[in-house]
């Protein structure tokens, strides 16, 4: 397991795949807590097979935060979903797309198993193979 301080002012999912390509990490799973700047989250229209985008511009702490790595074309790829809490403790939560930290605290456990994603014609959405 990697223990890491992700960046003030990082994007979150850009920081997990910054330690991952550093410490050689292509399938796992992570957890992190802390506080955002702002965010954008999102929600998967299952009919439409399509994101729909929230933003939220406002200081939040990170309630919670999940993901896992895996690679796509090559590539380490990493999905996030998020709940976290305004200043009156009302929580929100879903994919997680763009963040700005202000302070987060990671966990990230390497799998031996490789995670590669292909494209589901069910779902529309890149999943495990
Ligand atoms: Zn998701």
């Amino acid at each position: 397991m990697i223990i890491r301080r992700l960046n003030y002012g990082a994007d979150l999912c850009e920081e997990i795949k910054r330690v991952c390509e550093e410490e050689k990490i292509t399938s796992g799973w992570f957890n992190a807590v802390g506080a955002l700047k702002k965010l954008s989250f999102g929600f998967y229209d299952q009919k439409k097979k399509k994101y729909g985008k929230i933003k939220f511009s406002k200081p939040c702490e990170i309630a919670s935060c999940a993901g896992n790595i895996s690679e796509i074309d090559g590539e380490v790829f990493v999905h996030a979903h998020i709940c976290f809490a305004d200043e009156r403790g009302n929580v929100r939560g879903g994919h997680l797309f763009d963040s700005v930290i202000f302070a987060c605290e990671a966990g990230i456990f390497s799998v031996a198993k490789k995670l590669k994603r292909e494209y589901d014609k069910k779902t529309g959405l890149k999943l495990w193979k």
